[in-house]
């Protein structure tokens, strides 16, 4: 999948990764059309990472992170580079990504001790895709910020099942289900291209924080609204 899409990017002409517009300086890895479209987000609550809560106030207020941060929202421009990272194996958007992510993340979040792991995926996606998003996004963030990566997760859900037979038979939840391996830094940030509910870096973070590993903060490429 790596292969063919260096392959593909060596004989096509350079397009801008969002909306696949020939792009027109040897220099530039976004048109300046999405460019000038990026829909950053203002700051606003420090733990959960929304410019303004709805509703029930913080929906991270018993996450096992204090802190979520991400550039963007999660639409338009910012949604269409996730999905040609996700979707269509465009490797090299995940630097675009992550030089975002980098020219903001907030100075608190720089400590230089923290390493950065990413969310893993799970096995199956992983292995439908041949790489992980996350994964190659929190490389090309750790190349940026000169931090060192430590993939210490592991998801091992359960998928949702049917249990016993026939009308009697009911259906099991799937499970979400994280653990950390070998020795874990004492210091991190979480790293994942999108963050939407935050369940997922919620069991992420309460794994990493039960082997007493400190998570300075949850970040992400986008942030669902
Ligand atoms: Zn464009
Ligand atoms: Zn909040």
């Amino acid at each position: 999948m790596r292969a063919l899409a260096e392959l593909i990017a060596a004989v096509a002409p350079p397009a801008c990764p969002a909306c696949r517009r020939a792009l027109t300086r040897v220099d530039e890895r976004l048109c300046r059309a999405c460019t000038m479209a990026l829909p950053w987000l203002r700051p606003g609550c420090p733990r959960c990472g929304l410019p303004h809560h709805r509703g029930d106030g913080c929906p991270a207020a018993a996450a096992a992170f204090s802190r979520a941060w991400a550039p963007l929202a999660y639409e338009g421009v910012a949604r269409r580079l996730v999905a040609a990272l996700k979707f269509r194996a465009a490797l090299p958007v995940a630097d675009v990504m992550a030089a975002h992510m980098a020219a903001h993340l907030p100075a608190a979040l720089r400590d230089p001790a923290a390493a950065l792991v990413p969310v893993p995926a799970q096995r199956a996606r992983r292995r439908a895709r041949g790489f992980d998003p996350a994964g190659v996004l929190t490389a090309a963030l750790a190349r940026r910020l000169d931090r060192p990566v430590a993939a210490c997760l592991v998801r091992e859900d359960r998928a949702a099942r049917q249990v016993g037979t026939g009308r009697v038979g009911r259906r099991e939840e799937g499970r979400l289900s994280v653990r950390v391996r070998g020795s874990p830094p004492s210091l991190v940030l979480l790293v994942d291209d999108v963050h939407t509910t935050g369940a997922t870096l919620d069991a992420c973070a309460r794994a990493l924080v039960a082997a007493d590993v400190r998570v300075l903060a949850v970040v992400s490429y986008a942030r669902t609204l």
